[in-house]
């Protein structure tokens, strides 16, 4: 059976996303190919986090001076994650700090899923601030950035040794776990990995940077998808 045979079957989620085709099959069932590999991993998402209000929202601007238009929050935990609050360090993190782009939480919730499964039974990841409900600049009490303006930026803490969730230094964080998040990140699309000057990590040039401030977390921006739309 040629492409022009397929038929689509359902939007998954307006026009930006996947569309499932479907080709009706000799036993009567139907046969779903996807119509790329995001598909599946929309799915995914969707159903291990029902209860996000997911919006197609537009990052304006750039992360250093821009905004949020119809940001969509993280949960405050999910499969293989839970959120801190960088500015108190308690968990879970405050609702107004957990706004991205919907293309953003659902990174983060597919990271999480991906973490879950090479990690059954582990610890958690930790995800700290994305950016406030309707971005701008992030100038909470306690914890400021000068990015995450826009709904394109996410902080990660990370992995500790020993199984233990919570705040990490150079002197106690898992390299080779680190390591793999930060090449989980880069694989998933990541157009900007930071790490801490102290942090035996490594990755491709222009992508993974080393930066101050940054021995207890990464952190991480995602390209806008719909620039240029
Ligand atoms: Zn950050």
């Amino acid at each position: 059976m040629g492409v022009a045979a397929l038929v689509p079957l359902a939007a998954l989620d307006g026009q930006r996303t996947a569309v499932a085709f479907a080709t009706p099959a000799t036993s009567g069932a139907v046969q779903v190919v996807l119509a790329r590999q995001g598909a599946a991993r929309l799915i995914r998402s969707e159903q291990s986090a029902p209860d996000v209000d997911w919006k197609d929202s537009i990052a304006l601007g750039t992360p250093n001076g821009g905004r949020l238009v119809d940001g969509v929050r993280l949960p405050a935990r999910g499969v293989g994650f839970y959120t801190y609050d960088p500015a108190h360090g308690v968990v879970p993190n405050a609702p107004w700090r957990r706004y991205g782009t919907d293309a953003l939480v659902r990174e983060m919730l597919d990271l999480g899923a991906w973490w879950d499964a090479t990690q059954p039974g582990g610890p958690r990841l930790g995800i700290g601030d994305l950016s406030l409900p309707e971005g701008g600049p992030f100038s909470g009490p306690g914890v400021g950035h000068q990015s995450h303006q826009n709904g394109l930026d996410v902080d990660i803490r990370l992995p500790r040794r020993a199984a233990v969730e919570g705040r990490a230094n150079p002197g106690n964080y898992d390299r080779e776990l680190t390591q793999a998040l930060t090449d989980r990140l880069v694989a998933q699309g990541a157009s900007l990995v930071l790490i801490g000057p102290g942090l035996d990590l490594h990755g491709p040039s222009g992508v993974v940077v080393r930066w101050p401030n940054h021995d207890d977390h990464l952190h991480a921006r995602f390209p806008d998808r719909d620039a240029g739309r």
